[in-house]
């Protein structure tokens, strides 16, 4: 199988399972099999934090309770993610060989306890983890029950101890070819006389001594990936060279920004990842929440373009929070499909049975301290299992999006670091506002970095695209010149991949030809400062914030909004180039989010791209999973009240779970621009939805 895709034959209904905690308890691995067949699980993952339990001294090893769970497993059905359990150690491994143990950017050695706190430079605990995951893959690579291989749990954080700062330096000379004046070049460092005569002076990032060479800064954290990475590839290696024919997963984190995704993601046969969206953070936001929950999605789906899974999310509370509230009724299933929808084949739980103490104690569980299966939160659980039985048709589909956001872990690690413009950045926001206006469109979005290709796409947003790496601003000019629409905004290619600023002009790296503009200067605003820009010669006006940027458009360059206040009204806000047989659209200001919405409307326009919607109400989820000729629609209802959705792509439809027709009209008929106001009956295209609801439709082929 090597680097390639796994795609799953059916929907994963599953949970972390943690029997190892309850190995004195008679009769219970009897009563989870039973509830796991009432809950209708089909898969468990096994093993997550177990190693004290299969290696309590050091060579001591006790599988023989790992293999009754495989075997009771395998009776029941059930297929087993098997984890390596590399994700937190027993204490006589930090004991006696206190290297493992993570050291901060303050030097600071931690104790033993906790997860997550290893080295992964650590010569001894990649050795352990090797030795531990060739036991597992020799004792369980083809036992019945095996199904995937879960590496380690949530890998994160960074290591500052000797080996790794030894670790470091080495990465360093490789990628400066040995050379300190080349390294001092880069970085810059004949800033505040900070250069260096030696790789051996260089030290990680600390608040403690140097952390404002940037490119420092941002060389750390591309180590911190690659490192983290080669860690997992190191304790994957038995798994890959023992069991080939089985995949090897790790479970990711939403945004988390600590590594960057993509260069894990070709060593992975599936990605996975775990969803902890914040329902009910406000009764009026749970919209927001489920966009920003889709932009994970279709971040994780991205990554190899390919289904992923869920390996975790709650069944109803978390146990982290300042406030944890529970899902509401209809949340979890609603949830699930919002998971489903945008590309994910399981829907998996952490956890199964809730601990009797301990730290995750009172975190949401399938099964509650209660032990029985009538409770609010099982029927949910049953329900969902039902559901994805019924949905299995889906497992293994893809979606299919022409345009993409691109979002760059790169990038955002520079801006985070750089000294000036303005806290908050805005970052994440801006992504997120420019992925809104298009999924209001009901625009399928892939989620890209610096590195994708992007010669598939007709349309590509590339907010705050404040670093450039080599070779990016060449393969933009080519999208543009190809036929593409990008949209870039301020803050473009002002630093080059080593944190350099582009001398010339911005945006830099010849990424000005395409733009058609000049950017020379950048105002920030204050957090309630706005000012605003104007359609020329209208009275159509957008108000704007954070960021104002002066910009001079090329004499062959269209201005569509011009400043209204300070000192550079009328100036140019808003522009558009054509270059070769594409456009390239230049924000100079951080517009709200209408302009936003009506921009990627006409830009749609201009490109003849249609969705199966014209536009959505806030909160509304339209999506498309494409099956060989099946292609299944769902429209999901986010916004806390009922609503409607009017299908305009004229297309019939019939509705996944009864069957009953649907005729969408056709899109000439519903011009209107807003759906705020829609009503209508059934027959006009117009398909209603409850509060918390959705719809799953299946497009009639013959047509
Ligand atoms: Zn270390």
């Amino acid at each position: 199988m090597g680097n390639m895709g796994f795609r799953a034959k059916e929907l994963i209904h599953g949970a972390d399972y943690n029997p190892d905690q309850w190995l004195d308890t008679p009769g219970i691995i009897d009563e989870d099999v039973r509830l796991m067949e009432l809950a209708g699980l089909n898969s468990v993952t096994v093993g997550v934090f177990s190693w004290k339990n299969l290696e309590p001294e050091e060579g001591v090893y006790t599988f023989e309770w790992l293999d009754e769970i495989m075997d009771r497993m395998a009776q029941a059905g059930k297929k087993v993610i098997l984890a390596a359990p590399s994700g937190a150690r027993p204490a006589w491994m930090d004991r006696d060989h206190n290297e493992v143990l993570r050291v901060s950017a303050e030097r600071v050695r931690n104790l033993h306890g906790e997860r997550h706190n290893h080295c992964y430079t650590s010569p001894y605990y990649r050795k352990k983890t090797v030795e531990m995951n060739t036991l597992l893959a020799k004792r369980y690579g083809r036992h019945p029950a095996i199904y995937m291989w879960h590496v380690g749990n949530e890998y994160g954080g960074e290591c500052h101890c000797e080996l790794c700062q030894e670790a470091f330096r080495e990465w360093l000379k490789k990628k400066y070819h040995g050379d300190i004046g080349e390294l001092n070049r880069q970085w810059w460092t004949g800033f505040w006389s900070h250069g260096f005569s030696d790789f051996s002076e260089i030290e990680s990032p600390s608040v403690r001594g140097e952390h404002s060479l940037h490119g420092l800064n941002l060389d750390w954290k591309r180590f911190v990936t690659d490192q983290t990475v080669d860690f997992f590839k190191n304790e994957s290696a038995p798994f890959r060279e023992l069991t080939p024919e089985i995949p090897v997963t790790t479970n990711l984190m939403g945004m988390y920004k600590g590594f960057n995704p993509w260069k894990m993601a070709p060593f992975m046969n599936l990605i996975s990842w775990d969803t902890y969206p914040e329902w009910g953070r406000e009764k009026e936001n749970e919209a927001d929440i489920a966009l920003e929950t889709a932009f994970s999605h279709d971040l994780f789906r991205s990554l190899k373009k390919q289904p992923y899974f869920v390996m975790e999310n709650t069944p109803s509370v978390v146990n982290w929070r300042e406030v944890n509230k529970l899902k509401k009724p209809g949340v979890h299933e609603l949830s699930a499909v919002l998971a489903l929808a945008h590309g994910a084949d399981s829907i998996q739980y952490f956890q199964w049975r809730k601990s009797r103490g301990a730290s995750e104690k009172l975190h949401g569980a399938v099964v509650d301290h209660y032990g029985k299966e009538d409770t609010r939160v099982f029927r949910e659980v049953s329900r969902c299992g039902k559901l994805l039985e019924k949905l299995a048709p889906l497992a293994g589909s893809d979606v299919k999006a022409e345009a993409a956001l691109l979002y760059d872990w790169e990038n955002f690690w520079a801006i985070e670091h750089l000294q000036g413009w303005r806290q908050p950045r805005l970052y994440d926001e801006t992504a997120l506002q420019h992925y809104r206006a298009l999924r209001k469109l009901g625009i399928p979005v892939d989620i890209v970095d610096e590195e994708c290709d992007f010669r598939g796409y007709r349309i590509v947003a590339a907010p705050m695209l404040y670093l450039l790496r080599a070779g990016v601003a060449e393969r933009l000019k080519q999208f543009v010149a190809d036929g593409g629409t990008l949209v870039l905004t301020y803050g473009s290619g002002e630093v080059n991949e080593n944190d350099l600023c582009f001398l010339g002009g911005f945006p830099g790296g010849g990424l000005m030809d395409a733009a058609g503009v000049w950017a020379e200067e950048m105002d920030t605003l204050y957090e309630n400062e706005y000012n605003s820009a104007c359609a020329c010669g209208t009275d159509r006006c957008y108000q704007v914030d954070s960021y104002c940027e002066l910009i001079h458009p090329q004499a062959d360059t269209e201005v569509l909004l011009e400043y209204a206040d300070d000192f550079y009204a009328g100036m140019a806000a808003a522009t558009r180039h054509a270059y070769g047989k594409g456009r390239c659209y230049y924000l100079a200001a951080r517009f709200e989010q209408a302009y936003l919405n009506e921009l990627y409307r006409d830009i749609l326009k201009e490109k003849g791209m249609t969705g199966v919607v014209m536009e959505v109400q806030k909160g509304i989820d339209v999506s498309v999973r494409l099956n060989g000729t099946e292609e299944y629609l769902f429209l999901l209802n986010f916004s806390g009240k009922e609503a409607c959705v009017k299908l305009t792509d004229g297309r019939s439809y019939r509705d996944f779970f009864t069957g009953e027709p649907v005729e969408g009209i056709d899109s000439g008929v519903g011009m209107e621009s807003s759906q705020d106001t829609i009503t209508g009956t059934s027959g006009q295209g117009v398909v209603s939805l409850p509060e918390n609801g959705y719809r799953i439709l299946v497009m009639n082929s013959d047509k």
